[in-house]
């Protein structure tokens, strides 16, 4: 074994429940069972899905959320031959089994009897100075990929899984309406993937330059009375053929709905926080293809960190607002009513 004694301890962001803010604790160092490694937390992305689950009724207590992070493996467990103290990893918030099918064909995010760190009471995320993933559950960084850049990972896994779905094809005249972190990296995905228009609507600025940055072709700056659709077809002469929605407002799928051209696709990766309602009839009446997109595999992860490191798509212009563990409960509560922010990078 290697690192800290047990009765060590470390400095954690904690969710205590609903209401507050998280709250900077020290807790007790975790340690790696067999076939696990401690990896100790160079940088965190701050995720919008934790900010909606410190709002929920359903969000455990008492837990350290971060689940896109990278860091180093600071120690390993009994029967860990992967991975050895010191080596840069980009890990799935996760601990795999390592023994059921899906492990044995090096695929644990599909794994049985996986166990997630970040909503659990008895493990923990990387709001912290360490945490524990098992071994199948971390790639290899490679040279020149920094920690912020790595832990930008997963809204890049997230848009990919819905450039995926979506089927984008150099015919494609795209539209993405909203510019957080999963809308940017679908727009990029969409460049990657060598769509014909890609159109970003969003109402900040600073976040549309970023689009631009990353692939949009065109750009719409979102007022109260923009017509998203008329604006669309006047920058590019068409309507388009796949509409991404990112924002995820009550209201928004039927909007989409409205601006889609007959036999179209619309990938819904915003994620409404409440009951909403769309006409089906007007689906049908368009031959409308609705698409809900969720999930990524460690292929996707290792196919991300391949194209980082070799440059073929950016994390770093996400980046928009460093932070240290201390300073991260008032940056969260701060997350709740965004301005310019896009990916805020915890690095305890
Ligand atoms: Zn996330
Ligand atoms: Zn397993």
């Amino acid at each position: 074994m290697f690192g800290l004694l047990p009765q060590e301890i470390m400095k954690a962001a904690v969710f205590v429940e609903k209401g507050k803010p998280l709250e900077l604790r020290d807790v007790a160092v975790p340690q790696p069972g067999p076939g696990q490694i401690r990896v100790r937390v160079k940088a965190c992305g701050v995720c919008g899905s934790d900010l909606h689950a410190s709002e929920a009724d359903w969000t455990p207590r008492d837990i350290i959320m971060g689940h896109e992070f990278a860091g180093f493996v600071d120690a390993t467990g009994p029967g860990v031959t992967r991975w050895l103290p010191g080596d840069r990893v980009v890990p799935l918030a996760q601990i795999s089994c390592g023994r059921c099918p899906a492990c044995l064909a090096n695929n644990s995010s599909a794994c049985e009897n996986l166990e997630l760190t970040d909503y659990n009471p008895d493990s923990g995320g990387a709001y912290a100075e360490f945490t524990i993933v098992g071994e199948l559950d971390a790639i290899a960084m490679p040279e020149g990929l920094d920690f912020d850049e790595a832990a930008a990972i997963e809204p890049l896994a997230v848009g990919l899984d819905a450039a995926r779905r979506a089927r984008i094809t150099a015919a494609d005249s795209i539209l993405v309406i909203g510019a957080g972190p999963i809308g940017l990296t679908v727009t990029q995905w969409a460049r990657f993937f060598g769509a014909r228009d890609i159109v970003v609507a969003e109402l900040n600025p600073a976040r549309l330059e970023v689009a631009r940055r990353l692939g949009a072709t065109a750009a719409i700056e979102v007022t109260q009375d923009t017509d998203i659709a008329t604006a669309f077809e006047e920058l590019t002469g068409r309507k388009p053929s796949l509409i991404f929605e990112a924002v995820g407002a009550p209201g928004m799928i039927q909007r989409c709905i409205d601006m889609a051209k007959r036999d179209s696709r619309i990938v819904i990766v915003g994620v409404c926080q409440q009951a909403d309602s769309f006409e089906p009839k007007d689906c049908i009446l368009k031959a409308l293809q609705l698409i809900f997109a969720y999930g990524y595999t460690n292929d996707d992860y290792a196919y991300i960190v391949e194209l980082l490191g070799a440059r073929r798509i950016l994390a770093a212009p996400l980046i928009s607002h460093r932070v240290s563990l201390q300073e991260l409960p008032a940056e969260f509560e701060a997350l709740r009513n965004p301005t310019d922010q896009i990916k805020v990078i915890v690095r305890p």
